[in-house]
């Protein structure tokens, strides 16, 4: 398993529904907290290791040693969101060293299923609610450059361009 880097178009691809339950998916999960964690994330999704599911794992402590912070959500649905907006920076592990400024809702009200396939519900504000967004954003195939506001997309401009150039030249090899 490694993460897929944009522009990779798997990025964008619609993302299907879990509908097994089973201990494959189980698995999947694990191999992404041990992915995250070995390249120092604190949030991944399912396309983002090029597996075009509605599944994304976060750990807002990003340590494993804190497992106790590990929440695995599939097919998650945002029933609420604040009014209120933040802005806070961002990065991403398909975006490696790139960071911005994104506006979010400050605290989201969520429903999704667990690995069981069992609902349940959470209430997300600050730094949980900014990460399960992110995540969010990309089980939609959205990313977080998309949300930029055109000056701080103009900070981050070369960088996105470095990337779509490695992506080209991978490509071609
Ligand atoms: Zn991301």
């Amino acid at each position: 398993m490694d993460i897929v880097l944009y522009p990779d178009p798997r990025l964008r691809k619609p993302n299907a529904p879990v509908e097994a339950f089973d201990e494959e998916l189980a698995a999947t999960a694990r191999q992404m907290f041990e992915l995250m964690y070995r390249t120092k994330g604190v949030g991944l999704a399912a396309p983002q290791v090029g597996i075009n599911l509605q599944m994304m794992v976060y750990n807002p402590e990003g340590d494993a040693l804190k497992p106790e912070g590990e929440t695995v959500l599939c097919n998650p649905r945002i029933v609420r969101r604040a009014k209120d907006k933040e802005f806070e920076e961002e990065g991403c592990l398909s975006f490696p060293g790139v960071y911005a400024q994104v506006q979010r809702p400050a605290s989201v009200v969520v429903e999704a299923l667990n690995l069981a396939g069992e609902e349940f519900s959470l209430e997300l504000d600050a730094w949980e609610a900014r990460i399960f967004q992110h995540e969010f954003d990309h089980l939609d195939g959205i990313l977080f450059t998309d949300r930029l506001t055109p000056a701080n997309k103009t900070l981050v401009k070369s960088q996105l361009d470095e990337l779509e150039t490695a992506y080209r030249e991978r490509a071609q090899a």
